[in-house]
């Protein structure tokens, strides 16, 4: 591989070259994987440029999906003076997506995006849950070990119940057509992939660099070697994030003076935002994450992945390749600075500019043959400080305080539990422990009255709106049936917490640590953009100035590959072809 390592070295210069290490990189890596056969680029077939999809039939040989977390509808419209005739990243108008379901979170949301279905049939009903008496995050999976740690330490996409768009092309198409995602956050990248994509790519904090894990390769290929050589973690340890517009410009749209940001990792309430502090620890990794450096990295990343691959020139038998990137700035930026400023202004505008890049460098490589597709998993409820200027007034939903009352309401009312009498809460998720104060019997309660007096003394903290008895539904058809299109959706067997915390609107149950939150069905965390760049291919009229859900996503993402929906997505797709003669 040495030669090869040799040839990256002008990889910019040699695409050709590069391409055809990377091909035999992964194609040596496969021997030694269990999973060999789906691991890596499929170079023996690959098509030629001749072979590609003729520029007239207009049909994509590559689509792009693009999931920005934590954009809001709101977003684009409040910037639009700043983003020029082309929109956001040049990518048009945006139309709006809503999600349906009580938990917007960014797990379960990529989920829906991924797969066309909600939580209650893909499973994943939120970043994490409580499973058979223990608590789970998403896509932790010891059976798929990260790359270089010999803890054990792994991730995966199993534990979603329904395929993704990407499964879905790969069973259309034998495993020929290509299939990457890339994020910086792993939960993103594996579930916006699925489990039998080529390579789902994210960031790993303490090392400061792309990884992944060794069910979709035994060890990082050489063009992903090079990619994080080019910028070790000790390269940011002098980043400070300056705003990239004049403060009078971002005061326009953003109030400077709000006073409850609680800014992570050190980086300081106002700008600059000294980020590096000379250092080059987990803390930088992290805060990376956080930051309008996520955007860079990661767009560089899905540039490298589409090189490595020649992604957009798909073999025969393959109708088409599947990108997906998942961007994690905002998100980062607003649960720290809130949705109105300045930094989350500053961040907006750079993913512009440099997703406008990196779309106009797709559309120079492959033109009219790649289609682009962004949305987004959910948006974030406006900080409390912000309402306030404006005379909207919402109760205060902490974590902390609510689980000190609902303790403290409970032990009045059966004693002290042996530990507590909660074992999971993350918001809006709640569920009790069994037998807090040992098996049921005379003077100990049973599950069922601890369920019935939490609910109550829930139902009494201002500014919840709805506390739902999760497990009555799920038992019951009857009752799930007659429930709002929300809760029947965020609704999972084995999965779902016992109790489902839904605020009032504008308002969001909040961990302490940030300074906004989402998780609500309401509009601030459930409305999102959708920008749909074409060629060839038209927003139906139907669905024109309304809302579409996010489940018509994947759908419509499987109707430009030139497949079948994924298995659960039964939504309708979302296009029209702009010329069926061809
Ligand atoms: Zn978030």
């Amino acid at each position: 591989m040495d030669g090869c390592r040799r040839s990256y070295l002008s990889f910019s210069l040699n695409i050709g070259i590069a391409i055809i290490c990377a091909l035999a990189g992964a194609r040596g890596a496969q021997s030694a994987g269990a999973r060999a056969e789906a691991g890596g680029p499929k170079p023996a077939a690959r098509t030629s440029r001749s072979e590609s999809p003729a520029p007239g039939s207009r049909r994509p040989s590559l689509v792009v999906f693009v999931s920005i977390d934590q954009l809001r509808y709101e977003d684009l419209l409040l910037l639009a003076p700043e983003l020029g005739p082309g929109g956001f990243a040049g990518l048009g108008e945006a139309a709006q997506s809503r999600y349906d379901t009580a938990i917007t979170e960014t797990a379960a949301d990529h989920a829906t995006l991924a797969t066309g279905a909600w939580p209650a049939v893909h499973g994943i009903v939120a970043n994490k849950w409580f499973e058979g008496g223990e608590e789970h995050t998403s896509v932790a999976d010891p059976a798929c070990p990260l790359w270089g740690r010999p803890s054990g330490e792994g991730r995966s996409a199993r534990a979603l119940r329904a395929p993704t768009v990407g499964d879905a092309l790969k069973i259309a198409t034998g495993g020929r057509a290509r299939v990457v995602s890339v994020a910086m956050k792993d939960r993103v990248a594996l579930l916006l992939g699925g489990t039998s994509a080529d390579l789902a790519l994210f960031w790993d904090d303490e090392a400061g660099q792309f990884t992944s894990t060794s069910c979709y390769l035994p060890k990082a290929p050489d063009w992903l070697i090079h990619l994080n050589a080019k910028h070790p973690l000790a390269s940011f340890a002098d980043y400070v994030w300056t705003p990239s517009r004049p403060m009078g410009l971002l005061a326009s749209y953003s109030d400077p003076e709000a006073s409850d940001v609680l800014p992570q990792n050190g980086i300081g309430a106002r700008f600059p935002h000294p980020v590096g502090q000379g250092d080059a620890s987990a803390r930088l990794g992290l805060a990376l994450r956080q930051t309008p450096m996520a955007t860079t990295l990661v767009l560089e990343a899905a540039e490298a992945a589409l090189a490595a691959y020649d992604l957009g020139s798909p073999p025969p038998g393959a109708p088409a390749d599947l990108l997906m990137v998942g961007i994690p700035t905002i998100d980062g930026v607003g649960h720290q600075f809130g949705a109105h400023a300045p930094e989350r202004i500053d961040a907006l505008l750079r993913l512009h500019d440099e997703l406008g890049a990196f779309v106009a460098r797709l559309r120079a490589k492959l033109g009219a043959r790649v289609a682009i597709v962004l949305s987004a998993d959910h948006g974030v409820t406006p900080i409390q400080s912000e309402l306030k200027k404006l005379r909207v007034e919402v109760p205060a939903l902490d974590r902390d305080a609510i689980l000190a009352h609902l303790e403290q309401g409970l032990t009045q009312r059966f004693g002290p539990a042996r530990q507590s009498y909660v074992d999971f809460f993350e918001p809006p998720s709640l569920s009790l422990r069994r037998e807090p104060r040992g098996p049921p019997g005379a003077g100990v309660p049973s599950h069922e009255a601890l369920l019935q007096e939490a609910a109550e003394l829930l139902r009494r903290e201002p500014g919840l709106w709805r506390v739902i008895d999760t497990r009555r539904l799920l038992d019951s058809q009857v009752e799930m049936s007659a429930a709002p299109g929300y809760v029947q959706h965020a609704l999972a067997p084995g999965r779902s917490p016992d109790l489902l915390l839904v605020s009032q609107p504008l308002d969001v149950v909040k961990k302490s640590a940030d300074a906004a939150d989402h998780g609500t069905p309401w509009n601030d965390d459930a409305l999102v953009p959708l920008l749909l760049d074409t060629p060839g291919f038209a927003l139906r009229p139907q669905y024109r100035g309304g809302f579409v859900l996010a489940t018509q996503i994947a759908p419509t993402l499987a109707q430009l590959l030139g497949v079948s929906p994924p298995a659960a997505a039964l939504e309708q797709p979302l296009l029209e072809r702009q010329d069926p003669r061809r």
